[in-house]
């Protein structure tokens, strides 16, 4: 008992000493001003109040709409109504509370909720990208990933693919996991052996070339994909090839397969602009100094 109690002690003394440990104060976390944010169309809209100065140092997208001369930093209100607005719930649940239970699953769910599940997490993942938050889209490509395999209503399967292409950029990394996997498929059909022609493995060959004429991003990805020869360093299995984190020994999400999961204990792996530390525009936040481009720190 006593040497709890006194590694306890000697904890809350370390703190004393490094005051850097201790969490930000919540005033200066959040700040005082607000900004509205509208998302979505006029078929479905939702408006939402955020603090500016924890929204900014999150995401060096808004800090740069709302720390600016744009008319968005003088009215204090964004709009965008191409976003989904329960994936914005996503992103402001992460923004807050650091988890992300808006994109989780019951265990005993319909099939039609779990493939509105994967839509969700393929928006969220979507705006991740879309405001350059690296964390978010790591996490979200780990649930995704886990959830494909775990649940047969989360298959990864040709329209869930061609959602991702939708939801996502030329660079997303979850295109080039939807890519790998549709490249796993068409390995695995190899309809030029008339040996092991089946019905199944024609019928999944011609749906992937229908997808591929519709999709020319998809054809060039898988040709990729296909084609693609390991690269090294860093593991070329498991969901830590599609990370935007530095590579390092262990990936932080490794094992992690549950929305609510923690963020990973190193704080140095992303940078307080809401890029990967290795993608950060400065080179000095590289090395792991915090982004002078964007002085808060995390
Ligand atoms: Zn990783
Ligand atoms: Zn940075």
């Amino acid at each position: 008992m006593s040497q709890k109690a006194s590694s306890k002690r000697n904890n809350k003394q370390a703190s004393q000493v490094k005051p850097s440990s201790l969490p930000p104060l919540f005033s200066e976390t959040f700040g005082t001003e607000t900004v509205q944010i509208t998302v979505g169309d006029d078929g479905f809209k939702r408006t939402f109040t955020v603090h500016k100065n924890l929204l900014a140092s999150k995401s060096r997208f808004f800090s740069a709409i709302f720390d600016s001369n744009f008319l968005e930093a003088v009215t204090s209100n964004a709009s965008f109504p191409d976003d989904d607005p329960s994936a914005f719930e996503a992103l402001m649940e992460w923004i807050y509370y650091d988890s992300l239970k808006t994109i989780g699953l019951n265990s005993n769910h319909t099939q039609e909720e779990g493939r509105e599940n994967m839509r969700k997490i393929i928006a969220t993942l979507g705006l991740a990208d879309k405001y350059c938050i690296d964390e978010l889209a790591d996490r979200c490509l780990t649930i995704l990933y886990h959830r494909s395999r775990e649940y047969v209503s989360c298959k990864l399967d040709l329209d869930m693919i061609a959602f991702i292409y939708e939801e996502t950029g030329p660079i997303s990394m979850a295109r080039k996991y939807a890519a790998s996997e549709l490249a796993a498929a068409v390995t695995a059909t190899s309809v030029l052996d008339l040996r092991v022609r089946s019905k199944s493995a024609i019928i999944t060959a011609l749906r992937i070339s229908e997808i591929c004429k519709q999709n020319r991003d998809i054809l060039d990805d898988l040709f990729k994909a296909i084609t693609a020869r390991p690269q090294s360093p860093g593991p070329t299995t498991g969901t830590c090839q599609f990370h935007l984190h530095p590579k390092v020994a262990v990936c932080p999400y490794r094992g992690m397969d549950e929305e609510v999961a923690v963020r990973p204990k190193e704080d140095s792996l992303y940078c307080g602009c809401g890029r990967s530390r290795s993608r950060c525009n400065d080179r000095q936040a590289r090395t792991g100094k915090r982004c002078p481009a964007f002085g808060r720190p995390r």
